[in-house]
């Protein structure tokens, strides 16, 4: 069934990203809570004409068709996308627990076997974007990292877009301390590109914070320093005593500097940090989903 703007009630507010605000909505029809965001058009310093941006939002919609085609317990579903008072609406599937960006800077650092299920959780997600749709993510954050309280963990915001969606939408992002050196350089992009920027979410989730720069109290980086820090100098170490091998062996290797000797997410998961966290029937995601609950919720 076609989304349109008149079947909505909004819920309440959920976050604003680079594009807009994302709403919790009830979609009358269905009766199903969903998560609406609107992109602007960004119509540029050149005002580009009416006629223009209705072709781009046509282009915008084919673009989009990809996500349709998407179904993994990894990927937050698409339900659909609409036009409404010059602004492209996309739905999708309400993650009652938010960010992880959200969640920790709530709630503190995250612990390491929590930590394994997130990882198997992007993995599988990024596996399965590129295997079955060829499509590399190209914005891993905590920020893209969705909970919810049935305990799963799945991944949105993903680069299905191409020229259209660039040229028109404001969402996105220009730079931003979760790129690789090579993408930072301008180098080709791949699939080891996302992997660099699990390696830094997930060492921002252990030790709490930004892993940049590398001590605590230290002024925030501009970010043209930030960009040469990432591209020049060795990444920081976690701190020692606090995590096992098989975890700093596993930032270590998503952390290589050149793309072409870094493991892409399908080589990671044979990782003995990865296949411990698969192994793992201990680690209740359920229950921790559930216990962070009353302190994420808005
Ligand atoms: P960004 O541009 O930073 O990636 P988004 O615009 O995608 O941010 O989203 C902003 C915030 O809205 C997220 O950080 C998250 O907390 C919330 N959010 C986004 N999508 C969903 C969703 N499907 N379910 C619940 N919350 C969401």
């Amino acid at each position: 069934s076609v989304l349109q703007s008149t079947d909505f009630d909004e819920l309440g507010e959920l976050g604003h990203g680079n594009g807009g605000t994302v709403k919790k909505v009830l979609h009358r029809p269905s009766g199903r809570v969903m998560a609406r965001k609107n992109l602007f058009i960004d119509r540029g310093p050149n005002k580009i004409h009416d006629v223009e941006v209705e072709q781009l939002k046509k282009q915008v919609f084919l673009e989009l068709q990809v996500l349709r085609s998407c179904h993994s317990p990894y990927i937050v579903s698409f339900y659909g996308a609409f036009v409404h008072d010059g602004e492209i609406f996309i739905c999708m599937e309400h993650m009652d627990l938010g960010s992880l960006d959200y969640i920790y800077r709530k709630c503190g650092a995250i612990e390491e076997p929590v930590l394994g299920k997130i990882t198997v959780a992007v993995l599988e997600g990024l596996i399965y974007l590129y295997h079955k749709h060829r499509i590399i993510h190209r914005d891993v954050k905590p920020n893209n990292i969705l909970l919810n309280t049935k305990g799963e963990i799945k991944l949105c915001d993903f680069g299905v877009s191409g020229e259209a969606v660039n040229s028109v939408v404001k969402t996105f992002v220009g730079t931003s301390g979760y790129m690789s050196p090579e993408r930072i350089k301008g180098q080709t992009y791949s699939v080891q590109s996302d992997v660099w920027s699990l390696g830094i979410s997930l060492m921002e989730l252990a030790i709490g914070r930004f892993p940049f720069p590398p001590n605590e109290g230290e002024r925030n980086l501009a970010v043209i320093e930030l960009l040469d820090y990432i591209v020049n100098e060795d990444v920081p170490p976690l701190p020692t005593g606090q995590f096992s091998q098989a975890f700093e062996d596993f930032l270590h290797v998503c952390l290589i500097k050149d793309p072409r000797k870094r493991p892409t997410p399908a080589q990671l998961f044979n990782h003995a940090f990865v296949v411990t966290a698969r192994d793992d029937s201990i680690t209740d995601m359920v229950a921790w989903c559930t216990g962070i609950k009353d302190q994420v919720t808005k």
